[in-house]
């Protein structure tokens, strides 16, 4: 194992803003092979991820945790992505129902520490399950939705998970997304049509009020509106230090260095 830093993927950065998400999604597969999967929670960004990966016929399963009190629209959602764009999807479930966890510790995301502990156990815990399966992830961040996710790096690395994280939607702009929806027939969760302009646990997600920021229907109840379950490391600045251990090999590949195979 050797290790790569943030720093070290600033040039591929650089060149990765020139980039179509379907050029980067190419790239993550011919790079990581079976070892990348993406990441989706049903949202509309995500369809349009799960549209893309289907059309180019990539063998990158999806990867959804089922937090155990998901909107149905969104289950619905997951299961027409996976039939229709013939995709395997994988669901990673908390280790505790939604029940027993607030027979064991309270209803937790009624105070802001309780949602940090309750979004660890039902979101954050699941995927890093996972961790060691995978070498990257895709996500579906886009700088267009605003706030901390205006600055985010293409490729970034994630210490927690061990991997790399690829956002090939980061320069897809609202407009570039609903026109690719429209122009696709992207199927997308019915609750964006009923207000909802994020989506995430029942318990916590409302509709937003016209002008409303677009993230002011999670976590209502909590205030302030900035507020992310912490499942994308990406919403968090780690620095350039940030660094995580991937095979020799694999890290030359994904540098675009030379491998002298004589040696
Ligand atoms: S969004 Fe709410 S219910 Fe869902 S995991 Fe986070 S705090 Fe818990």
């Amino acid at each position: 194992m050797a290790r790569i830093t943030q720093a070290d993927l600033t040039e591929l950065n650089k060149s990765f803003e020139e980039r179509t998400p379907h050029e980067l999604l190419q790239w993550a597969s011919s790079i990581f092979g079976k070892r990348v999967a993406a990441l989706s929670a049903m949202q509309m960004a995500g369809s349009v991820v799960c549209h893309m990966i289907s059309q180019l016929k990539l063998e990158i399963p999806i990867l959804f945790v089922d937090t155990g009190v998901n909107f149905q629209e969104t289950l619905d959602t997951r299961d027409r992505l996976a039939r229709d764009y013939n995709l395997q999807m994988i669901t990673l479930h908390p280790d505790l129902t939604m029940e027993e966890q607030t027979r064991k510790h309270g209803i937790l995301y009624l105070s802001a520490e309780g949602q940090k502990e309750c979004c660890e156990m039902r979101k954050t815990i699941p995927l890093q399950k996972v961790s060691g399966q995978y070498d990257c992830l895709v996500g579906s961040l886009r700088r267009a939705e605003g706030g901390a996710r205006s600055r985010f790096q293409i490729l970034s690395v994630d210490p927690q998970m061990n991997c790399v994280r690829i956002n090939p939607l980061a320069n897809f702009d609202n407009e570039v997304m609903d026109n690719y929806i429209v122009e696709h027939s992207v199927i997308v969760n019915p609750l964006h049509s009923q207000g909802f302009s994020t989506i995430s646990c029942n318990r916590c997600t409302t509709p937003v009020m016209p002008g409303e920021p677009k993230r002011a229907g999670r976590w209502r109840h909590l205030g302030p509106w900035s507020v992310y379950c912490g499942i994308n490391p990406t919403d968090f600045d780690g620095g350039t230090s940030q660094a995580i251990d991937l095979p020799q090999d694999l890290i030359d590949r994904l540098l675009g260095r030379e491998t002298d195979f004589s040696i």
